[in-house]
């Protein structure tokens, strides 16, 4: 039988402003988890921040999408928001978007990436955690780690990996999706993949084996919302070894401080800054973005781990390359490109400011 591994994150209120979460919802979180490891419930989990955003992983057997797993997490962000109102927390029950669960956690707010899997005699994952960026930042990634032989030297020379990829990537505006197989329609899938801000990769799936790479949590909340009321911050496991790329290749993508959108307001573009657990709390224009690797090794369902893969002095370089992009983006103020586009804005003054000004506009 697959077991599952689901990473469920919510922003529920930040500590302070949008900068980090409090102490007291992390404990909470952990404790409920604790509980339903205890009740047989869940084989194992874990609680963890990045930034504002709570990341339930949790290990079990009930599959993808269990209607058990996904209201238990409802119910602990619900809880945590009662913790976060008490405290006067800001934006408490942000991600909350429903009044009742009502199946699947799915199009209620929180994002999910589920992985099924059958449990390899040893499983390395990694866990990736980002806060102030959104559901496409994984697509060049993602890209780089399976499709590009210049990161990952094992789709060259390990013959598991040679056959190539196959992406599943969602059109995240029209609800539809479509699979792409790599290395023969890269041209293609790099036509979408290219404007993350619509197409996300929700899953990776080695060609050979039909074992699913990675998946990553693309649901857009401003949409679910019909608004733009968060900025989705998004979560990704992705397996190592053997029929995957190495750990080492996993992590390589994260040199570059690549430009994600997310930054101050979700409405800027910013560099993803990869940065260990300690340093999860981006309190610069509310960014830079920052993303956290948790690496763990996966033993009949028990997360022996993590490790915290960033914190790490190879990553140094890429760090300080993303404060140095920052400073060169923040220069920008309210222009483009460092301000997002204008369909693309959580927030925009554009249609009350217009209306304000519509008769003084003239013909020419
Ligand atoms: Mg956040």
């Amino acid at each position: 039988m697959p077991r599952t591994l689901s990473v469920i994150k919510a922003d529920i209120g930040g500590f302070v402003g949008h900068s980090a979460m409090h102490p007291e919802v992390e404990e909470l979180g952990r404790e409920r988890l604790r509980d339903a490891v205890e009740s047989g419930m869940l084989i194992d989990a874990q609680a963890h921040s990045c930034g504002d955003d709570l990341f339930l992983i949790m290990s079990h057997d009930h599959g993808q999408d269990a209607e058990v797993v996904h209201h238990f997490a409802w119910d602990l962000f619900v809880a945590g928001t009662e913790v976060a109102k008490k405290l006067h927390l800001y934006g408490a029950g942000q991600d909350l978007l429903v009044d009742a669960f009502s199946g699947n956690i799915k199009g209620a707010g929180p994002g999910s990436a589920e992985l099924e899997y059958e449990e390899r005699p040893s499983e390395p994952v990694i866990v990736f955690m980002a806060d102030k960026t959104s559901a496409g930042a994984f697509n060049l990634p993602f890209y780089k780690m399976f499709a590009d032989p210049f990161n990952t030297a094992g789709l060259v020379i390990a013959e598991p990996l040679h056959s190539g990829f196959s992406f599943e990537v969602h059109d995240v505006k029209e609800h539809k999706k479509i699979v792409l197989n790599c290395p023969e329609e890269i041209y293609d899938l790099l036509v979408f993949i290219g404007s993350p801000a619509r197409y996300a990769i929700k899953r990776v799936v080695n060609r050979a084996t039909g074992e699913i790479a990675s998946v990553s949590s693309t649901d857009k909340l401003s949409l679910i919302a019909g608004r733009y009321v968060g900025k989705d911050d998004p979560a990704a496991i992705v397996r190592c070894q053997g029929a995957f790329p190495a750990v080492g290749e996993v992590l390589e993508p994260f040199t570059t401080a690549w430009i994600v959108e997310g930054f101050m307001r979700g409405s800027h573009y910013g560099p993803l800054m990869p940065v260990s657990l300690g340093d999860a709390h981006p309190a610069r224009f509310d960014g830079p973005p920052r993303l956290v690797a948790l690496g763990f090794q996966i033993a009949d369902g028990k997360l022996i781990g993590p490790r915290d893969m960033f914190d790490d002095p190879s990553f140094n370089n890429v760090r300080q390359e993303a404060n140095d992009v920052a400073d060169q983006l923040r220069k920008h103020g309210p222009f483009e490109p460092h301000r997002l586009p204008l369909d693309e804005m959580e927030y925009t003054t554009m249609p009350a400011v217009a209306a304000k000004m519509s008769d003084r506009w003239a013909e020419m």
